[in-house]
This record gives structure tokens, C-alpha cells and sequence, in this order.
């Protein structure tokens, strides 16, 4: 499997941008969290802060009592683009990864009763870790490979990215008519059902099939 390692990306090619999450994009995870599945896609952006790779720590916040595992197929942008159209769109990507969007889901609910922005509860450092990434042309269909987390070795979320409500070039072209899409950009496309809580202590396994994998510890 040719690949390359994110980080090497960092220091050599690329310099990672800014990170755009996609909310509900699931059925059966809207069910799970008894949301109305929403007519346009709902976008939310994490900083590049709150990145951490394979082998690192996810560090549990003071601030929170309730963190969840989100595992998500992610988009990374090669090439600038406004106004994408989905046509075009392929030619915009560099490639995949899996990524986890930990959410501090008990400030996610305050901050949803009082209509208020969720950015806190998803920005927290460490609370965007992401595998290596696939060269675009390794993965033959990304609207077909099984997504699975683990937490201490037992299985939580499985699917198929095929469940995605939106393919990625409708999310592609959706986000760059709102902001430009700019290389080192990555999508998070959101998260199939299964999401739950993890613990200090609890070890975190990824996969997005044999494509690549992602190990990360709560601390
Ligand atoms: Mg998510």
C-alpha cells in the first residue's frame, strides 16, 4: 500500500488548514441522537489545534464529564477551490484518512439547548486524531469502505461509508459555495450510529479496512 504519513506532509508539502466536520450525514446516527435528518448538510469547523496522530494522547478536559468517540471518513483537499462544482470535485482531493471528531457531548447538549455554537465542545486540543493518509488513487470507491471502531477491543461502530446521506462531491461543492476549499483543507464526513462514551484510560482503535488505522489512548 503506497501511502504517506500526514505529518511528513506537514513538514515537507503541505501545511494542514483548517478542518470542516459535517453533522448528521448518517441516518441512523441522526436516529440514535433523536435529530431530524436536516435538508442541507450542517457544517461545523475544529482548529488545526486539535489534531493528534496515531500512537498520541487524547487528553480528557477539565471542563467536560462526557466525552464521545465520532469515527469518520476524512477528505483531504490538494487543490484551491471556489465554487466546486461536483463534476469537478475529484480533482480537489489528495486523498483519505480515518479521523475521530471527540465531542464533548454533555457541553454539545448545553450549548444545543441554548442555541448556542458547538464550537467548544468539539475544539478542545487532541480532539481531532487522524491516521496517515491514502493517496486519493489507492482507494477505488470512498463511498464504499467499512469504517469500525473499537474501545478496549470491543467493536462499537461499524459501517458502511455507502450509508452517507451526501456523497463527497455534493460536500465538496456544498462547503467551497461557502468558503474557499484550500489545499492542506480536510472534511470530516461525519459519523455512522454507535457513537458512546470513553473513558480515561480507554484505548481507542480505528480502521478504515486494510487502508489504514488510527490507535489513540484517553489520558
Ligand atoms: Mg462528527
Amino acid at each position: 500500500m503506497k501511502y504517506y504519513k500526514w505529518k511528513d506532509k506537514i513538514q515537507n508539502k503541505i501545511s494542514i488548514g483548517k478542518i470542516i466536520c459535517l453533522a448528521r450525514t448518517y441516518k441512523k446516527h441522526a436516529e440514535e441522537m433523536s435529530s431530524n435528518l436536516p435538508k442541507r448538510p450542517i457544517v461545523f469547523l475544529k482548529p488545526r489545534s486539535s489534531i493528534i496522530f496515531s500512537g498520541d494522547y487524547i487528553i480528557y478536559p477539565y471542563q467536560s464529564n462526557c466525552l464521545h468517540h465520532e469515527v469518520e471518513l476524512g477528505v483531504i483537499i490538494g487543490k484551491n477551490g471556489k465554487y466546486i462544482s461536483e463534476k469537478l470535485s475529484w480533482n480537489h482531493i489528495a486523498g483519505y484518512c480515518i479521523g475521530l471528531d471527540i465531542t464533548a457531548r454533555d457541553l454539545q447538549e448545553q450549548a444545543k439547548k441554548q442555541g448556542l455554537p458547538w464550537t467548544i465542545s468539539k475544539s478542545f486540543d487532541t480532539f481531532a486524531p487522524i491516521s496517515h493518509v491514502i493517496e486519493k488513487n489507492q482507494i477505488r470507491n470512498p463511498h464504499n469502505v467499512n469504517l469500525e471502531l473499537s474501545v478496549n477491543g470491543e467493536i462499537r461502530q461499524k459501517e458502511s461509508t455507502s450509508e452517507m446521506i451526501w456523497k463527497i462531491p455534493e460536500l465538496i461543492s456544498f462547503i467551497s459555495s461557502i468558503m474557499m476549499l484550500e489545499r492542506g483543507d480536510m472534511i470530516l464526513t461525519g459519523t455512522p450510529r454507535g457513537v458512546n462514551e470513553i473513558f480515561r484510560g480507554d484505548v481507542i482503535d480505528a480502521t478504515m479496512d486494510s487502508y489504514c488505522s488510527l490507535h489513540v489512548e484517553v489520558k
